[in-house]
């Protein structure tokens, strides 16, 4: 394999095209899309659109004229697609986290009544993201009542730990550090055996792998947009109901919203039908607003040329950096495995926090998560085969030429 070779599969690559969509800075590989995806062209004369129009001039009207009102609900069935949902069975709102706090505490409320009463634990992994445990740990230590959250160690553990105690498993399908995919199916039907709703975390996913919600047997699913779906900084994520579990599906933050009728003004809650009953306040609708124009770009291709895509590049940088930086002490974290693999390759090194900052002041942007994870994201819709190649030139030459700093400060964010 050469570069040439690499700049082959790019002129050969149906989604080479897509790459004019997103503004990325020149000099800059990016492979940092599965934490922030890159910015669309089309988001700054979204943004100038809703500032200076909706907001600068038609003002308040805009709730109607603009539709910014019905925008979780129209920008969910933009999305229902990519994850395997139907209309009317996703909306885009709120943080990741306070989805998962609300898909969590009605999953409980599901089980709490009938069958399902002495149902109290929540099974997540240990090596899930922080947050998911945290908002599960948040929630049963006020419900209190013998909720527990129980930690899982390894893949292999987890059916064993799925029991009759079990009210919900809550699992991220693509694992942020090592990029493992779990197998949706076989952990939902699982779960089903024993009686258990199954929760998804999409962060890593949506965007990245097709997903097939229903067929999977999937109960909820929460996401980000800001990751794979580029819709931007802190835009809002995303929260699947599917239709058959939406009459039981009630959330503690029931804000007005949420009610069947809101602007009635009445002193009681009642819910909507539907999935607007997933929705709490207003939305932030300036970064709302943007994350259309990320959606849009998915128009153009679909799950199944992404994913491949995807495999081929991430094989690509696996066998490069063995071939190329094997003499260093590097270590592959993610599954070779194709099956097992989302749209991130992670590498161990003695050094890594200290390679990677070396790596971003050459232009090659990943990021670093602990203990010693490198982490690549692969986003097929503007990394190309011959960025591949330059990512994985200039790693060589930062190891074989030692210019890496082991006492670089670290940032807040690293
Ligand atoms: C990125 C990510 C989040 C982020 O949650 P926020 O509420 O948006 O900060 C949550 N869970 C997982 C698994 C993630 O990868």
């Amino acid at each position: 394999m050469t570069r040439n070779d690499c700049l082959a599969l790019d002129a050969g690559d149906a989604l080479a095209p897509l790459r004019r969509h997103f503004d990325l800075p020149a000099g800059v590989i990016y492979l940092d899309g599965n934490s922030l995806g890159a910015r669309p062209s089309a988001a700054l004369a979204r943004a100038q659109q809703v500032i200076a129009q909706e907001w600068g001039v038609d003002l308040i009207r805009s709730w109607n004229t603009a539709g910014w009102f019905d925008l979780p609900k129209r920008l969910g069935n933009r999305l229902a697609p990519l994850i395997g949902a139907r209309d009317g069975e996703v909306v885009v709102n709120d943080t990741t986290s306070l989805n998962l706090f609300k898909a969590l505490a009605a999953a409980l409320h599901m089980q709490a009544g009938g069958a399902g009463a002495a149902r109290r634990v929540i099974v997540t992994e240990r090596s899930n993201f922080p947050t998911d445990i945290y908002m599960a740990q948040g929630l049963t230590s006020w419900l209190e009542r013998g909720y527990q959250v129980r930690l899982v160690d390894s893949v292999d553990e987890l059916s064993g730990a799925i029991d009759a105690d079990t009210a919900v498993v809550m699992l991220t399908h693509v694992n942020y550090r090592t990029g493992y995919q779990h197998d949706m199916r076989a952990l939902s039907a699982h779960a089903h055996a024993h009686g258990a709703l199954i929760l998804w975390d999409l962060a890593h996913s949506a965007g990245a792998v097709p997903l097939a919600l229903h067929a999977d047997g999937a109960d909820l699913a929460v996401g980000c947009t800001y990751k794979y779906l580029n819709g931007g900084p802190g835009a809002p994520a995303f929260i699947w109901v599917p239709k058959h579990h939406q009459a039981a599906f009630r959330q503690p933050l029931s804000g007005w919203w949420g009610h069947a009728n809101p602007f009635a003004m009445a002193p009681d809650f009642a819910p909507c039908d539907g999935i607007g009953r997933a929705l709490c306040g207003t939305q932030p609708i300036v970064s709302l607003a943007l994350v259309e124009c990320g959606l849009d770009v998915f128009d153009q291709t679909s799950m199944a040329a992404i994913r491949a895509k995807s495999l081929a590049l991430t094989d690509l940088f696996i066998a490069l950096v063995e071939q190329r930086c094997g003499a260093h002490p590097l270590g592959l974290v993610t599954p070779r495995d194709h099956a097992r693999r989302g749209s991130q390759v992670s590498f161990t090194h003695p050094h890594g926090y200290a390679v990677m900052q070396a790596l971003i002041a050459r232009g090659v942007i990943g990021d670093y998560r602990e203990p010693a994870i490198m982490r690549f994201g692969f986003t097929p819709l503007y990394t190309s085969f011959s960025d591949v190649w330059d990512a994985v030139e200039i790693l060589r030459q930062i190891l074989d030429d030692q210019t890496y700093d082991i006492a670089a400060e670290r940032g807040a964010v690293t």
